[in-house]
């Protein structure tokens, strides 16, 4: 029985920053392939979007980390980039383009209150992201 161990997934955004929960499309897709212990990786093939792992209980909390970004990454300063959002490409390389999931007894192993989520920064846009599954 062969696998597809790897996948594209498409991501609508809707504003110009959010964070979207990918966390059920992630785990639907490693229950699919049946693969029992290794490891997922996620990778956001963008240079202003991103993802992370955090809280998915309080909403409160996505839209503070949004708020703490905006502090660490001035709107203001003096950005040579003639698009126009030096902001989004920081804020994606800060929270960075990939997360790596153990998976065991055919899930993904996250805690009580995490999820993985797609980090928009410029959108809204048509964005996609990359699962690929290595079994070990
Ligand atoms: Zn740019």
């Amino acid at each position: 029985m062969s696998h597809n161990l790897f996948d594209e997934f498409i991501v609508l955004t809707t504003s110009r920053e959010e964070m979207l929960d990918i966390t059920g499309e992630v785990r639907a897709f490693v229950r699919s392939t049946g693969i029992k212990d290794g490891i997922c990786k996620v990778y956001v093939p963008h240079t202003t979007a991103a993802v992370t792992i955090n809280e998915n209980a309080d909403p409160d909390v996505k839209s503070d980390i949004l708020k703490g970004l905006e502090a660490i990454v001035p709107s203001d300063l003096a950005y040579q980039h003639a698009e126009g959002n030096s902001p989004a490409h920081i804020k994606t390389s800060i929270m960075g383009s990939s997360e790596e999931i153990i998976i065991s007894g055919e899930d993904l192993v996250l805690g009580t209150w995490q999820g993985i989520y797609f980090c928009e920064f410029d959108g809204p846009r048509t964005r996609k992201f990359f699962v690929k599954i290595l079994e070990g």
